[in-house]
């Protein structure tokens, strides 16, 4: 074991949305930061492309196998790299609601209140969305959040095909808004260009690649993390500090903390409480497919959300969630599960080319709140990670998706020169992909059912701070990565305090 000779005021492992953003946030206090990341930097058009061929490959899923609860393997839809899983996302960066930080009955449970509110988040909100440079439009959402600040960047106007789409959904009663993106000049912003670029700027700021923190080990006490171990290039290495920030996202840093277990910590770092790994949330998400009459870009299109049925409505009492368009499906599939869609698509559309699939046809996106599941958890059988996880709330997801069918055909039945075909393939998605994967770390103030205090600092452990989507004590139906920059910055400002 080699031991670096430097000691470091805070270690983070992990360059995501939230160890991205932590680090851009401590650079200018000057303290000396490491950060160590299991990936590289990917080449910059690889955020950009686009074809067929990306998916076939499965580029974007980690080259390591997981398993499901019955032991079956698959190849996680996470991104191992400087920037994580900002660099393949869609840039959508939107606000919880105020009412999802409150208890909420959903049909099938209940989602817990946070022990902050909204009005704690409102201004790092502001901050993370100024950062990010976000676009949008306030105004148009019922059920958008106050807004302390408005939006400094005006938002990404609709392609002439889908504000057609949007005014047959207005014609219905409903309230089409734009779409919350960030957006700089090179596309869409992400922790690499945001986060780790701007503090390398800094001398004290330090960035391994290809380093795979692998163990966390602490005092005898068992009370302060003394040291990470990482594998690089073949050997291992003892990075020490003072304070170690664990961002490798939610299902990775509570496999870290569950294997780094040690004789005070028998059921793995911060874990009396056997609430690492466990509560694992990752959305209902489902793709519903329109077909167009005439070929548009099939490029980036995604700038239309709606929450009509976020809280529900007059059928249905309980919450279902939130809608976005994307663009040309091809697109937009080959960051996710690409497979099962296009097999739908090409049973329903066998003469339908890729390439004509993508400019002929309008994707919507589907997220339903998922429900914490002590059950659903990480864990490790010997060396092997599983995911146990049953998908929560099934019925107000497939509510919204024949709600969402039905309003379509509407703006179809009304525009049927846009539409030549009404085929709604729908496709779910399986374990894979665990993009909106949050909540195995969960922070509150009580040790005996959360990991974290409300500063994100795990009880059982003085110096140790998880930053990721862990921290989540609910998933709320919006997309989770606004929620992870903000309360990055607003750990890092009290990490700031600390350090003072
Ligand atoms: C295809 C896709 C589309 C998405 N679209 C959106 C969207 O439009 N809007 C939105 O809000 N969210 C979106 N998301 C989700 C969003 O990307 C995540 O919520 C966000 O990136 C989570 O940030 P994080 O810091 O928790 O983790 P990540 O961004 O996953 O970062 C974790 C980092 O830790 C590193 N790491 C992991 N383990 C180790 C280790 N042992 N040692 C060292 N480094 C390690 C990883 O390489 C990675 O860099 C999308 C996700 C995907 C996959």
């Amino acid at each position: 074991m080699i031991v670096d000779d430097q000691y470091y005021d805070v270690i983070i492992v992990g360059t995501g949305a939230g160890g991205g953003t932590l680090a851009r946030k401590l650079a200018p206090t000057g303290k000396k930061i490491l950060i160590l990341e299991r990936g590289e930097f990917l080449a910059k058009e690889s955020s950009e492309v686009q074809g067929s061929e990306l998916f076939k490959k499965e580029q974007f899923h980690a080259p390591e196998q997981w398993y499901d609860e019955n032991g079956e393997p698959f190849y996680p839809q996470t991104n191992y790299g400087v920037g994580g899983n900002t660099k393949i996302y869609s840039g959508v960066l939107m606000r919880m609601r105020e009412r999802d930080f409150e208890t909420v009955q959903h049909q099938n449970g209940i989602s817990p209140e946070w022990g902050l509110k909204y009005s704690d988040f409102e201004p790092y909100y502001s901050e993370a969305e100024q950062l990010y440079q976000v676009r949008g439009k306030s105004g148009g959402d019922p059920t958008e959040p106050l807004h302390s600040k408005d939006y400094l960047f005006p938002e990404v106007a609709h392609e002439s095909h889908i504000q057609a789409v949007c005014d047959g959904l207005s014609e219905q009663g409903l309230h089409p808004a734009y779409l919350p993106l960030g957006l700089g000049d090179q596309g869409r912003t992400d922790s690499e260009d945001t986060g780790v670029t701007p503090a390398l700027k800094f001398e004290n700021v330090t960035l391994k690649t290809s380093a795979q923190v692998v163990s966390l080990h602490t005092n005898p006490a068992g009370t302060v993390v003394k040291a990470v171990q990482a594998k690089i290039g073949g050997e291992s290495y003892l990075f020490l500090g003072d304070i170690v920030v664990l961002s490798c996202g939610a299902i990775n840093s509570a496999a870290l903390l569950l294997r780094s277990r040690n004789e005070k910590h028998p059921n793995g770092i911060a874990n009396r409480s056997d609430q690492v790994g466990r509560n694992l949330m990752k959305q209902q998400l489902s793709v519903v497919v329109q077909l167009m009459a005439d070929a548009n870009s099939g490029l980036f299109q995604r700038t239309v959300s709606v929450n009509d049925f976020y809280w529900g409505d007059k059928d249905y009492a309980y919450p279902m969630g939130h809608v976005q368009n994307s663009g040309g499906i091809l697109q937009d599939v080959i960051f996710t599960e690409a497979p099962p869609i296009l097999s739908l698509l090409s049973r329903v559309l066998p003469d339908f080319g890729l390439r004509q699939l993508a400019t002929r046809s309008l994707g919507w996106w589907l997220q339903t709140e998922d429900l914490p599941n002590p059950n659903n958890r990480v864990r490790y059988v010997g060396e092997k990670l599983h995911l146990d996880f049953t998908p929560s709330n099934v019925e107000a997801h497939d509510r919204l998706v024949y709600r969402w069918i039905d309003v379509l055909k509407k703006v179809e039945a009304s525009q049927p020169s846009v539409f030549n075909r009404t085929a709604h393939p729908r496709s779910d998605m399986p374990v894979a992909v665990v993009a909106h994967q949050c909540g195995t770390c969960r922070f509150g103030e009580d040790p005996q059912t959360s990991v974290l205090d409300l500063n994100c600092r795990a009880h059982e452990v003085e110096n140790l701070y998880v930053v990721d989507s862990s921290f989540f004590p609910s998933s709320s139906s919006v997309s989770p990565g606004l929620t992870v920059i903000a309360n990055a910055l607003r750990v890092g400002e009290h990490l700031i305090d600390q350090m003072k």
